[in-house]
């Protein structure tokens, strides 16, 4: 129990949510497994065209340097920007809230700081309360992990350690410095999975409404 509705059932949007998750480099298997455990569908997105049909998408984590230039090599940054523009989310996590930041796709007004927590302590698991997943925290496996630097206004920080915030969102961008396809706590995932319910519903909405006028 997610304790989030991913999903509502079928007959509410037409059929199972169609997530991508960028498979250029990274972990981007363990993130397919959540998802489809959730009841989505999870589809390997290396090409724009892969881009179209999504309702939502995951950027996994991995190495973020090599994730960025697999993106610009596969011409994948304009389908990305797209897919956000047409407001539609997107989950960054680790290597993937790096590549989502102001240097890199620019799809928050906020900067990631690669290997915050130093390299020492390279791998540690905080129990972390994060807004949005409910009272209950979240335990969070961080892997060389970044941190938000700094951040604009519109940028609402839902996790923090020791002031540093780790969990945030701007709009339908949810970035976590942590890796939530690590543990069987598929809160995250479940989150995104609303997000793209939510965004799915406006789109058949707003069909409806430019028919009707
Ligand atoms: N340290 C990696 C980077 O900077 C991110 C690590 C991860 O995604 N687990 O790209």
């Amino acid at each position: 129990m997610t304790g989030i509705d991913p999903a509502p059932p079928e007959s509410d949007t037409g059929s199972r949510l169609r997530i991508g998750v960028l498979a250029s480099q990274g972990d981007y298997a363990a993130h397919a497994r959540v998802l489809e455990s959730l009841g989505a569908v999870s589809l390997e997105v290396r090409t724009p065209d892969a881009l179209g049909e999504l309702d939502g998408m995951v950027i996994p984590g991995g190495e973020s340097t090599t994730i960025s230039k697999a993106i610009e090599r596969d011409g994948l940054r304009d389908a990305i920007r797209s897919h956000v523009e047409a407001r539609r989310p997107i989950l960054g996590t680790c290597a993937g809230m790096i590549v989502c930041d102001r240097e890199h796709l620019g799809l928050v007004d906020a900067v990631a700081r690669r290997n915050a927590f130093g390299r020492q302590i390279a791998s540690f698991e905080a129990e972390l309360e994060m807004s949005g997943l409910g009272p209950e925290p979240i335990r969070a496996v961080f892997i060389r992990a970044p941190w938000i630097e700094e951040h604009g206004s519109e940028v609402e920080v839902l996790a923090s350690i020791d002031g540093r915030p780790v969990a945030v969102r701007q709009d339908q961008v949810l970035l976590c410095a942590f890796h939530p396809e690590l543990t069987d706590d598929s809160r995250v995932h479940a989150l995104l999975m609303a997000m793209a319910t939510a965004a799915r519903r406006r789109t058949a909405n707003e069909e409806r409404g430019s028919r009707s006028a």
